[in-house]
Formats: structure tokens, sequence, C-alpha cells
């Protein structure tokens, strides 16, 4: 299964960092707001750069290089499984990312179930929007960053990272 993670970066803004391993890279969004749990909500996930399979094991304090500076926690991470189609047709992420839709079945620590990231028809090419599909892990009334903001990997908060990894 290929994997997902998202990573909680604290640079010149405080962003969450969302990547999803298609074709032996990263391809990442970059979510000011984070994901959130939500149908009704739609966050907007700036397309960025690819990263390398290896960074999405990264925690850590970043010193000023190709992957941007900050701090970065690792918030979530696992697997997630191809639901995007074209018409009846089950279509690759690649081809889905060309048209500017995919949709995918997260199981992650935190995060769970059906969400679809698209492209937005107007305004800036990289802008997309990362929305929760209506499934049994969809919940509008807890905001899983406040309820969860630490690390998957140590239980540490940014600050403690900041101040450990520095
Ligand atoms: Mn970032």
């Amino acid at each position: 299964m290929p994997k997902f993670v998202i990573q909680k970066h604290d640079a010149s803004r405080l962003h969450y960092d969302f990547r999803l391993e298609v074709a032996g890279v990263l391809k990442s969004w970059a979510i000011p707001k984070g994901p959130s749990l939500d149908p009704r909500v739609r966050r907007l996930a700036v397309a960025v750069e690819d990263h390398s399979l290896g960074y999405g094991d990264f925690e850590g304090v970043l010193a000023q290089g190709s992957y941007g500076a900050g701090t970065v926690l690792l918030w979530d991470t696992g697997t997630y499984r191809n639901l995007t189609q074209e018409g009846e047709q089950e279509i690759s992420m690649e081809r889905g990312l060309e048209k500017g839709s995919v949709s995918f079945w997260l199981e992650g620590k935190k995060l769970r179930g059906g969400y679809t990231l698209r492209r937005m028809k107007r305004g800036e090419e990289n802008a997309w929007l990362l929305t929760k599909l209506p499934d049994a892990a969809a919940h509008s009334d807890t905001d899983i960053l406040q309820s969860a903001p630490n690390s998957v990997l140590s239980g540490r908060t940014l600050e403690q990272i900041a101040e450990q990894d520095k």
C-alpha cells in the first residue's frame, strides 16, 4: 500500500504538508489551515514540489535548504487506497492528478476514510481543495487539529521538537 504523511510545519507561517506516495515520490500540498473531518469544509491545498519518499519520516528542525526551514512535526502517517474514477472507470493516481481530481481512502493514526483533492478551476494553477468525503470517519463537531496536535512519532509538541532537536 502506498503511504501518506502529514507534517505540521512551523515555518514563516504554520501549515500542514500533505503528502501522497505516487510513482516513487511524495506528491505534496501545503495546507494553511490543515485537514478537516467535516465534509462541508473545503481546505485550500497549495501544490508544491515533489519530496523524496525518505523525507516522509522526517521530524526535527530543518536548516535552510531545498525543503525550507523551520520545525517539522510528524502529525499523521499511514497508508492510502486510490478511489479515483473517471466515469465508471477506475483510473491511476497519476492520471487523476493530471486531470486535477483524485479521491482516496486514508488509513492513518488520526485521519481515516475518504478524501478528495481537486484542482481549482479558477485562480492559481497550483491551488487545490482538500475535502472529507461523507463516511463513518467524518465529524462536523471535532477539530482534530486541536484535539490531536502532537506528533504520532514521538508524542511531542512543536515547541518540544524545536527545543530538543535544535
Ligand atoms: Mn512546509
